[in-house]
């Protein structure tokens, strides 16, 4: 881990989709979003305060599913988003898109469509899916090249996204069991908060049988976790 603080005016990392989605997402918000913090100096990759980047721990990962990142337009800009940390690690096999109740990108329904069939959202089990019968027990194989949505979102936002979307209405949803989650909390998540978004895809990754890549996923998260404490708090180390 290095203490040294990151120019902003220097980039560790090219920008991937979510770094463009959030600068177009900016340029096209009628109002100025100030995000907590907004003033502090920020590294332009990781958008910690400059003192506390993580860019140096980015190490990039294949995946052996693809992800389509959908964002409330309320999240793309804070600095604690964790989904972002899913197309550090895998930049090649991530989309994103703002999500749209009504009026999803053309973009998004196209590739969407190339998955035709192997689409799944990562979610947990709500009544309404299993109403519908849109609950998978498990995807046939988590290892052909399947696309998994997220729906990156406070939790009762992304119930809203999920059951107001009807273009999300025919493709299946897929949980986590409860077993693969005790099974990651044991080895990762030393906390007792409901799950990030990108601790939720560690335990997919790892129900893929990728355990290299969802211990990687897991374990940024976990510095990204520490970072963002330190970046707050501006403590001299990170906790
Ligand atoms: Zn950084």
């Amino acid at each position: 881990m290095t203490n040294t603080p990151a120019s902003i005016s220097t980039r560790k990392h090219q920008p991937h989709c979510v770094d463009k989605l959030r600068e177009v997402a900016k340029q096209n918000s009628q109002r100025a979003f100030i995000a907590r913090g907004a003033n502090a100096e920020r590294c332009p990759c990781c958008l910690m305060a400059s003192f506390a980047c993580f860019c140096d721990q980015r190490t990039l990962q294949t995946s052996p599913v693809n992800f389509t990142l959908l964002f409330h337009y309320t999240e793309i800009h804070k600095p604690t988003n964790s989904g972002r940390l899913i197309a550090d690690l895998f930049p090649e096999q991530t989309k994103a898109f703002i999500w749209s109740r009504t009026t999803p990108d053309d973009e998004l329904l196209n590739h969407l469509d190339n998955f035709k069939g192997r689409n799944i959202i990562l979610f947990p089990d709500t009544e309404k899916r299993i109403e519908l019968n849109k609950d998978l027990e498990r995807p046939s194989s988590l290892e052909t090249p399947i696309n998994v949505i997220i729906l990156d979102a406070t939790w009762r936002l992304a119930s809203k996204m999920l059951h107001q979307s009807r273009w999300l209405d025919d493709i299946p949803t897929f949980a986590i069991s409860d077993d693969a989650q005790r099974s990651f909390k044991v080895r990762h998540a030393k906390h007792d908060n409901q799950f990030a978004t990108a601790e939720v895809v560690a335990m997919l990754l790892a129900q893929a049988n990728a355990e290299t890549q969802s211990a990687a996923l897991a374990n940024y998260y976990r510095v990204f976790n520490d970072h963002s404490m330190w970046s707050r708090k501006r403590r001299d180390t990170p906790t």
